[in-house]
């Protein structure tokens, strides 16, 4: 009975889900880039698969536990597994939230959108990867730099179409939204509006007059994101500037429906490039207090997510915009992974020790049960 099996697979799914517990904090530290070439890096030792050690220039040494960390060289392909089980899980009922965390140029964007392909680097990375994993160059051209927004829709369409033959029937729908010093703006509507954020006992958490979108395949999801990206690029004056300073929430709302059995499934992929954790460096007040803002709405995010894991009986998802909008998703039926950039730079050393702070803060101290260590506490 093919049900049967689905059945068992389904099962089988969600145990080595739960096993992996629902609040996963991976580490990435990314490449020096080309024009880097001639700075200074930290002093950094990958200690095994989920521990990173840091010295500074005094060799005074911090060390962090997370679920993984990935050294410069991981690939897209490797930090996507981690992802994929999620991805199931969204298909499964569950709300899924999937958060970018770093200092303005650690990587946040390569790894949620991925990166350029037209570059000659990119190119060569390319004609290697097809080389390495006997693919066809035409193929992996497109594909190996994505990051985690387009694999998590490759893998959704690609198993949606599975489960059809199962019985199961999905819908999909989209939204793009950004929260720019508390303000939400949506990136499909270019007439802007103003928007609310209400609660719900039966609904959840909606946004007033926001635009969702049905997506039936991979190039509709493309062609939407592709109008919410120039919009975005068209409002602003300085496009790296305020997409440095604002929360990009890429959501997916997933419907399913199994016309044997009746069964209903609704789940939700929520995909978020956080704004940059630096520090101010500034003097104008708008920027400061931008930067505020920003900062109010991080340090909430991470406080949420640890009452989350201490499964506190109040949480304060309303101290933010981010987390009023995340509420039903982080609550309850949800899975949160939290990727952490970190700049290799040495010249980044401050800010990477108070990501690497944040990080292990949100992580909490229940996750990591697998590992037999006596940990060393963090600090300078
Ligand atoms: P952020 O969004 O955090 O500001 P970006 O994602 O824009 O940072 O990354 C900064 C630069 O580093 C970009 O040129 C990006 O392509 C590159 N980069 C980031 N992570 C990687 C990586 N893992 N491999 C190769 N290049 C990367
Ligand atoms: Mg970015």
């Amino acid at each position: 009975q093919l049900n049967d099996s689905e059945a068992t697979r389904r099962e089988l799914h969600e145990k080595i889900q739960n096993l992996k517990g629902n609040i996963r904090v991976l580490c990435r530290v990314r490449p020096p880039v080309v024009n880097e070439s001639d700075r200074s890096l930290c002093n950094i030792n990958y200690v095994d698969e989920g521990t990173i050690e840091l010295r500074n220039r005094e060799n005074h040494k911090s060390e962090f536990i997370f679920d993984q960390v990935f050294p410069p060289e991981a690939t897209q392909m490797e930090l996507f597994e981690d992802m994929a089980g999620l991805v199931q899980s969204a298909l499964d009922g569950y709300n899924v939230c999937v958060f970018a965390y770093g200092q303005t140029g650690s990587g946040k964007t390569y790894t949620m959108q991925g990166g350029q392909t037209d570059s000659t680097v990119g190119m060569f990375c390319n004609l290697y990867f097809s080389y390495k994993y006997s693919v066809d160059p035409l193929i992996s051209m497109s594909s190996v730099t994505n990051g985690i927004i387009p694999r998590s829709m490759d893998l959704l369409f690609a198993t949606i179409n599975k489960l059809k033959k199962v019985g199961w029937e999905y819908t999909l729908q989209v939204s793009f939204l950004e929260i720019y010093n508390e303000t939400i703006r949506d990136l499909l509507d270019n007439h802007p509006k103003h928007h609310e954020i209400r609660y719900n006992e039966g609904k959840g958490v909606t946004v007033t007059n926001l635009k969702i979108q049905p997506i039936a395949s991979v190039e509709e999801f493309h062609e939407l994101m592709e109008t919410a990206w120039k919009y975005r690029a068209v409002a602003s004056t300085n496009f790296n500037e305020h997409s440095s300073r604002s929360h990009a929430v890429t959501k997916i709302y997933i419907n399913g429906v199994n016309s044997e059995s009746g069964l209903v499934y609704r789940g939700s992929l929520n995909l978020i490039d956080l704004a940059g954790s630096e520090s101010a460096k500034t003097s104008s007040d708008e920027r400061l207090q931008e930067t505020k803002n920003i900062n109010r709405s991080l340090s909430a995010l991470g406080t949420v997510i640890l009452a989350l894991s201490n499964k506190d009986n109040h949480i304060p998802f309303r101290n933010s915009k981010l987390t009023y909008l995340l509420q039903s998703s982080l609550a309850g039926n949800s899975k949160t992974m939290m990727v952490v950039n970190i700049s290799p730079l040495d010249e980044c050393y401050g800010e990477t020790m108070n990501s690497l702070r944040f990080a292990f803060k949100v992580k909490g101290v229940n996750i990591n049960a697998r590992r037999n260590k006596t940990y060393i506490s963090p600090t300078e």
